[in-house]
């Protein structure tokens, strides 16, 4: 069985942040060890409280594989709307090809865990649960010393070159906060994206999850992630 990761190189424009370079190298050499110590698991952090006890939105997404062709409209539209520099993603497609042949793109992120591993983990507290279930880094307080892109396990964090700061999925909080989609769901041409508040009973998200199966994925990591795939090729969720 043979699995590959496709991977698309994007254009970019620079957010031209401010970098307190004296302040995040000195944070950086004081926290560095204890960052080792908790990578190398000497060191045991405890969870911080589940969101599901928390008010607000419950902002998920479903992820239908069925509907993904791998047109990657997403992840141009995420890199657009976000900066993102060239060689690294906040969201990707990941290709597998099934026993039978079969190709299935799996488009892949943040997950906006309920118990997210990256955060307890911040030195500086600059990653964060919002109050709606979204994970997030105060780019003024990081300090770029990788701690949270070490314990996510699904690899959705990276380090920014540019703002010099960790980097990752937002759900595009600046325009939900508008009445707007995320760039990725509103670039998808087939609907395989579907993004809205698990608060609302009403809404795509919480009638699929009651009607419909779905998986997360590494359940057994406990970080509880808030996107549900449908049709999830057991290849993807190693
Ligand atoms: Fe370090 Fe990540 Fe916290 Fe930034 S957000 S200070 S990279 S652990
Ligand atoms: Fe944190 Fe990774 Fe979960 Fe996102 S997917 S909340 S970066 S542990």
């Amino acid at each position: 069985m043979s699995n590959a990761v496709d991977e698309t190189r994007l254009e970019h424009s620079s957010s031209g942040k401010r970098v307190d370079t004296k302040r995040r190298e000195l944070l950086k050499t004081v926290t560095i060890a204890a960052g080792l110590m908790l990578a190398s698991g000497s060191v045991t952090v405890a969870r911080g409280e589940s969101r599901r006890s928390r008010r607000g939105k419950r902002f998920a997404m479903v992820i239908d594989v069925d509907k993904c062709y791998g047109c990657y409209a997403c992840v141009v539209a995420c890199a657009n709307e976000n900066n993102v520099p060239v060689g690294v993603f906040r969201t990707w497609i990941e290709r597998y090809v099934k026993p039978d042949g079969t190709v299935v793109f799996v488009p892949k992120q943040c997950n906006h865990c309920e118990n997210p591993s990256c955060v307890d983990v911040c030195p500086v507290n600059a990653t964060y649960v919002n109050e709606d279930g979204i994970v997030l880094i105060n780019d003024e307080l990081c300090i770029g010393c990788g701690a949270c892109i070490q314990n996510c396990p699904y690899g959705a964090r990276f380090f920014n070159p540019i703002k010099g700061v960790a980097d990752k999925c937002t759900f595009c909080s600046h325009r939900i906060y508008q009445g707007l989609l995320p760039a990725c769901v509103e670039a998808c041409p087939t609907g395989a994206r579907i993004f809205g508040s698990l608060e609302d009973e009403e809404s795509e998200v919480s009638r699929i999850l009651r009607t419909t199966k779905t998986e997360q994925l590494k359940k057994w990591t406990g970080n509880d992630p808030q996107i549900f795939y449908k049709s999830l090729p057991g290849e993807a969720n190693t």
